[in-house]
């Protein structure tokens, strides 16, 4: 597999050439307020933004936010960000007030060399998202037309098979920016060869949003600890009540055949904070995960199985792939458990990845370095998309 990335685009020479970058712009905002609470999606792009105004590039860069439904919406504009972009690139950035219309068009003409401007939200047009071939490649005819070369540097979308990030590489030289360079290089380590002893933990809510996951990863790790929402359908598959805590009913049989098929390398919790509501106050204690009471709802994992969990990871780890927090960590009665993993992963010398948008955002809400993470990957659906062994249209699109 050979990507072509963004330095061979810069071998090339851009000085005076539109390009046309794909960027995850899609930030989290403030419902009352509108503005960005987080602007780590905006600032992962700007390496790529940096190299390509630097060279002399008239940057075009295009995204989506939230989800619009095929025409302008004033709530999902993407003007806030316009205006970010330029605090953080340090000069301004312009703004169009549509995607391929005549806004479009004469703010890509007024470019100078090494200026960047911003279009409007992706997702005001219908083309973008639709499953209708036709529809998506005339809209991709139409954004391919505002520049000469095209940048695929939105991780968090190449899982999507939309004209941004599908159909407009079919119609441009493309290369891969270094966001989304790096994300398939790390990515392609874990599902390829990496270091031993390898070690995945995985929590989260839903068994089934996981399943494709752990089937592809079981044959490939040396360890595999299950935290989080979807440990209890494990508990229940090996024969323990787990009150009204989170529970597939429909997935038991599975997780049964999972454990039959782990050779012993799947770790459950071996006790769990039980609470008697879904609430960040509710009274709670600490129960054997073979005990727990059936009027109690489990939260997180209990401070035995965090113990065991941190000393499998500790002994000798040499790769780490973290998706999914342990327990409702949104609720800080609940969050030890995925605090005290994460802290396990940070002090490891492992080369550790953290997949997932909810674990990136506990480990900033939980206020750990992420310095002291190898990588944490900025597309949660695809970086797990990825390692399940999918195609994933974005990264195809860049290898034709
Ligand atoms: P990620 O986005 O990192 O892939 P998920 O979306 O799968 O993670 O799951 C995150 C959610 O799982 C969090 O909102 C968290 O509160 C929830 N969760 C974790 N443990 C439990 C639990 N024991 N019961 C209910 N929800 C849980
Ligand atoms: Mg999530």
């Amino acid at each position: 597999m050979t990507i072509r990335n963004l330095d061979d685009l810069l071998a090339e020479g851009v000085s005076g050439r539109r390009v046309l970058v794909r960027a995850d712009l899609n930030v989290p905002l403030d419902k009352q307020t509108g503005e960005i609470t987080d602007d780590g999606r905006i600032r992962a792009v700007l390496p790529t933004l940096g190299a390509l105004v630097s060279a002399g590039a008239k940057v075009v860069v295009c995204s989506h936010l939230g989800r619009p439904k095929g025409s302008p919406d004033p709530q999902f504009s993407l003007g806030p960000v316009a205006g970010r972009l330029g605090e953080l690139l340090g000069a301004p950035v312009h703004f169009a007030t549509d995607t391929v219309g005549d806004s479009a068009r004469s703010t890509v003409a007024g470019l100078a060399d090494g200026e960047v401007a911003l279009l409007e939200n992706l997702r005001f047009n219908v083309g973008e998202t639709s499953k209708d071939e036709a529809e998506r490649g005339a809209f991709a005819d139409q954004l391919a037309a505002l520049a000469d070369a095209y940048v695929d540097d939105a991780f968090g979308a190449v899982h999507r098979k939309h004209a941004s990030v599908f159909d407009v590489p079919a119609r441009l030289p493309h290369v891969a920016g270094r966001l989304v360079l790096r994300e398939v290089e790390v990515l392609s380590t874990l599902t390829g060869n990496p270091e031993r002893p390898y070690v995945v933990v995985l929590g989260g809510s839903k068994v089934s949003d996981k399943l494709a996951v752990i089937e592809a990863l079981l044959p490939t790790v040396d360890r595999l600890l299950i935290g989080g929402g979807m440990c209890f359908t494990f508990l229940k598959a090996q024969g323990h009540e787990v009150g009204s805590s989170l529970l597939e009913e429909d997935m038991v049989e599975t997780c049964r055949n999972l454990l039959e098929r782990s050779e012993g390398k799947i770790m459950l919790p071996v006790d769990v904070v039980a609470a008697v509501a879904f609430a960040p106050d509710a009274e709670h204690d600490v129960v054997p995960a073979d005990g727990i009471p059936s009027k109690r709802v489990g939260l997180d994992i209990g401070p035995e199985t965090v113990a065991g969990f941190a000393a499998a990871l500790r002994t000798g780890t040499r790769t780490i792939f973290w998706n999914g927090p342990m327990g409702v960590f949104e609720m800080p009665a609940f969050a030890n458990g995925t605090r005290g993993v994460a802290e396990a992963i940070a002090e490891s010398d492992a080369f550790s990845v953290v997949g997932g948008g909810d674990s990136a955002a506990a480990v900033r809400l939980l206020g750990l370095d992420e310095k002291s993470f190898g990588h944490i990957s900025t597309g949660g659906g695809a970086s797990l998309e990825y390692l399940e062994g999918k195609t994933l249209p974005g990264i195809a699109a860049l290898e034709n």
